[in-house]
């Protein structure tokens, strides 16, 4: 059986650990590496190597550090398929949705190449006679990267990227799921030429997050994952002294307003709902119908019944399994509640199969209709391939009903009215808005704002946020005596200028 190796000191090495769990081809559920768990010592050993080589890297030449992430970046486009094979095997996702999950992440490095601009301070002249004040960004120290199954090649690269290209050393704990994914994403920025020890690799589950939140050698902690991890994250990393950006679970809403574009509503549902098996944080969960728009739930359903999962490679696949029979279980727990709690089954996806693939965590789209808000249904984040259908009587409130959700990280409206846009954008309370755009991720040189439960935090994943977040500001006022007036006396009381 394959072992994953870890990345410490430079060097791929293996685990010491006496525990290992299974990492599996969630469409065969056959094994296919087992990944340890990293003893208290290799723990150790990233650590302190990663704040010994953090003395060197952090007086490297920023040009010199962006041009890692150039060569990084061509590397991981010139591997783009074969990244995304790896990817496919141990997660199931289709082939293209696989290769956009890199495609997302090699962006983000894209970006991370023009970090001296994106680091430049600020400067007056003349703050007072002969004193001038800039500021600088200088980076942090020892950052550390806990990231989820779904997005095992975006989520790492959202993190070490900006981090170690603002001068930071990275440790990054990768999701135990899929971990073969991230495991390439090391190789190939060890082959870009970055230094070694600049980026660490632990794996692991909550005993070497722990170290990772304690350890007061660590300055700074990104998450994403669920929302009870994330805020034990946020809580146990705070209380530590650290600075800590956690992006949590998420239940977003499409508004469906009667003078849409119907087919495109049609079309952005289905492929919201359902891609990656609604395996996304920004995947539409819940369509919220206004007036006569419920009309059209009877073709959702049509379009809906369509589309099925499959293998990686098969092209009529529209998405691939869930992660883990567990994953499946709970959906399809999940389902059995809705449907006790009086929702409408309109499709039900339970019990579906793939010809030649039985051991597959296999779930077909389902659609709910009558949706209330007090049904488990909708409270709970499903993760799986199941949209809740619910009606609203006007805009107002679809909007009501939004903002009382205490997730904020995606939402959408179809509409072909620029007023009802414009009220929706600036009244609605979540951070990531589309507008005839159902999954509205932002590119890099934007940030991932989720709000709400979805995000503890402050700053941002990428853009300019990540740059705040991954450094400290420091200013520098300075006098320089160019003429006699601008000399003084002793100061006893604060002078105003
Ligand atoms: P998860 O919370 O189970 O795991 C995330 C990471 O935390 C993994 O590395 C895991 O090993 C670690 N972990 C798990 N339990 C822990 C514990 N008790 N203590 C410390 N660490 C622990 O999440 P997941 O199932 O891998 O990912 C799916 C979740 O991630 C969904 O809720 C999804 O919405 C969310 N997500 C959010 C965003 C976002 O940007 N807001 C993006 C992607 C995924």
């Amino acid at each position: 059986m394959p072992t994953v190796p870890q990345f410490i000191a430079g060097e791929f090495v293996q685990s010491c650990s006496s525990k290992w769990m299974d990492v599996t081809n969630p469409a065969t559920n056959d094994v296919i590496a087992q990944v340890p768990c990293a003893t208290s010592d290799e723990m150790r050993q990233a650590i302190d190597n990663a704040g010994e080589v953090f003395k060197s890297w952090k007086e490297t030449p920023v040009s010199e550090r962006a041009r890692v992430m150039m060569r990084y970046q061509a590397l991981l486009k010139s591997h783009h398929d074969e990244i995304a094979e790896t990817l496919s095997q141990e997660t199931g996702k289709t082939f293209e949705d696989a290769r956009g999950d890199v495609w997302r992440g090699i962006e983000v490095v894209e970006h991370a190449a023009n970090v001296a601009t994106l680091m430049m301070g600020e400067t007056v002249e003349n703050v007072a006679r002969d004193v001038d004040t800039h500021s600088w960004t200088q980076p942090l120290g020892v950052c550390a990267g806990i990231t989820p199954f779904n997005f095992p090649a975006m989520i790492p690269l959202w993190m070490f990227p900006m981090a170690i290209a603002c001068g930071n050393t990275f440790v990054l704990k990768p999701s135990e799921q899929d971990p073969l994914t991230p495991m390439r994403l090391a190789e190939l920025f060890d082959q870009a030429g970055a230094p070694k020890g600049v980026l660490q690799v632990v794996h692991g589950a909550r005993e070497q997050v722990d170290t990772l939140l304690t350890d007061p050698s660590i300055r700074a902690i990104s998450f994403v994952g669920s929302v009870p991890v994330g805020q034990y994250i946020y809580e146990t990393g705070t209380r530590h002294m650290k600075r800590v950006q956690s992006f949590a679970g998420a239940k977003n809403h499409m508004v469906i307003m009667p003078d849409a574009d119907k087919q495109q509503v049609l079309n952005a549902l289905v492929g919201a709902s359902v891609g990656a098996a609604g395996q996304r944080c920004m995947a539409i969960s819940v369509a919220v119908f206004v007036g006569a728009a419920q009309q059209w739930i009877p073709e959702l359903k049509d379009a809906m019944a369509t589309v099925r999962p499959g293998a990686w490679n098969d092209p009529g696949a529209s998405y691939g399994p869930l992660i883990s029979a567990e994953a499946r279980e709970r959906v399809e727990s999940l389902i059995a509640t809705g449907e006790s709690q009086g929702a409408t089954l309109l499709l039900d996806g339970r019990g579906c199969t793939v010809d030649g693939l039985p051991e597959g965590h296999w779930v077909g789209p389902t659609l709910f209709g009558d949706v209330t808000p007090d049904m488990e249904i909708y409270r709970e984040e499903v993760f799986g391939p199941v949209l809740s259908c619910m009606n609203a009587d006007s805009l107002g409130d679809a909007i009501e009903l939004i903002n009382n959700s205490p997730y904020g990280n995606g939402t959408a409206i179809f509409t072909n009215h620029g007023g009802v846009a414009r009220r929706f954008q600036h009244d609605i309370e979540v951070g990531q808005v589309g507008v005839n755009v159902p999954i509205p991720v932002p590119l890099p040189f934007f940030s991932f704002t989720g709000w709400k439960g979805s995000f503890y935090g402050d700053q941002h994943a990428y853009g300019k946020q990540a740059v705040r977040f991954y450094t400290e500001t420091k200013t520098v006022t300075s006098r320089w005596f160019s003429t006699e007036a601008s000399r003084s006396d002793a100061n006893f009381s604060i002078q105003l200028r």
